[in-house]
């Protein structure tokens, strides 16, 4: 348990926080960036990315994350493993409690934390928790090779689950509350010419049964209509892909969010409404959410502090 201070302290490590550091060390700012309980984030999750510039035959989540941490630390930032638990940004300099218990006291605080995946609230998912319910294909999917699984979700990351899966699983059913996927016409594609993926629309899962582990889903099928119907599939692995929440609860009550949790920014830069807080990724991004666009916005954040600070001086 140690005490320390720092011109820029970065809380997050998926592409903004460690793009901030690349950013604020080349500054000059001796950036610490306390990396969470996931270093690297989402897409230490993820499997093939294909769309992060620079790579023309793709690369995957965890590489591109371990590349960006070493570019990090080559300009010498101070990275540090744990979770903050709490930050008060009521004065200046900053101050925030790591759950080792030690403090970090900072000019400027750059927010990167990201979001986690959200679950339906069923009951059964906490019943099932490690018996079959899972929120990440890439890290349980092999506990389900040559099983039948469920991912739950219409958008890109469903449909990525489902395709991830389907090399793994002998059957993959994916489950859509509309009619339509809402992912990339791309991903819509794989999806639908995969042989061993069944796109259940219209449906909705009720609960999950099983004596220990997960035996199958209950769905609803066209709920509230006169075509409703309920039936059973059997499965061994439910996944969850249906969106993410911003990881902003220790900050209620000390800066702007707006009223899904996502943390407000001046729009022009990334500025909270706390002067010296800045905020950079999906943390403050409802809505491109890319790993590129997080990265873009962890730049800005870096170079927004470094302003900052030389402003005060
Ligand atoms: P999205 O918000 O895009 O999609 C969430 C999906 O879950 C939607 O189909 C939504 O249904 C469904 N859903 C939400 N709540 C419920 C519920 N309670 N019950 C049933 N279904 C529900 O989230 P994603 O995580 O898929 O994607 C987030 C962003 O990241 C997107 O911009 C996406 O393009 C991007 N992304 C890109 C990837 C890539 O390019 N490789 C990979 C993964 C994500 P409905 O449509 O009815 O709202």
């Amino acid at each position: 348990m140690s005490d320390s201070s720092t011109k820029c302290l970065i809380i997050g490590s998926g592409p903004a926080g460690y793009t901030a550091a690349i950013y604020a060390s080349r500054a000059n700012l001796y950036p610490i960036l306390v990396e969470g309980m996931q270093p690297g984030g989402q897409l230490t999750t993820t499997t093939e990315v294909e769309n992060f510039p620079g790579y023309p035959e793709g690369v995957t989540g965890p590489l591109l994350m371990e590349d960006l941490r070493k570019q990090a630390q080559r300009f010498g930032t101070d990275l540090r493993q744990g979770m903050v638990t709490s930050v008060d940004f009521s004065k200046r300099p900053f101050k925030v409690t790591v759950d080792d218990g030690s403090t970090i006291t900072a000019e400027t605080v750059i927010i990167s934390t990201g979001a986690s995946a959200k679950y339906l609230g069923l009951p059964d998912e906490e019943k099932y928790a490690g018996m079959g319910v899972s929120a990440c294909a890439t890290c349980d999917g092999f506990f389900y090779r040559k099983r039948t699984v469920a991912v739950v979700g219409g958008g890109d990351t469903a449909c990525e689950e489902a395709l991830y899966l389907s090399g793994l699983a002998k059957k993959v059913y994916l489950i859509v509350r509309k009619d339509y996927l809402r992912a990339s016409k791309v991903m819509q594609q794989r999806v639908l010419k995969k042989e061993n993926i069944t796109v259940l629309f219209n449906c909705n899962t009720l609960g999950l049964f099983g004596d220990e582990v997960v035996e199958g889903a209950k769905i609803i099928e066209n709920k509230g209509t006169d075509k409703e119907q309920i039936f059973d599939i059997a499965i061994d692995g439910f996944f969850l892909a249906i969106g993410h929440k911003p990881n902003t609860d220790i900050f209620v009550g000390q800066i702007d969010l707006d009223e899904t949790g996502y943390i407000v920014t001046d729009g022009k830069s990334t500025a909270t409404n706390v002067p010296g807080v800045f905020a950079a990724g999906d943390v403050a991004d409802p809505v491109y959410r890319q790993a590129v666009s997080a990265a873009g916005m962890g730049c800005r954040a870096a170079l927004d502090a470094e302003r900052f600070i030389m402003e005060q001086s």
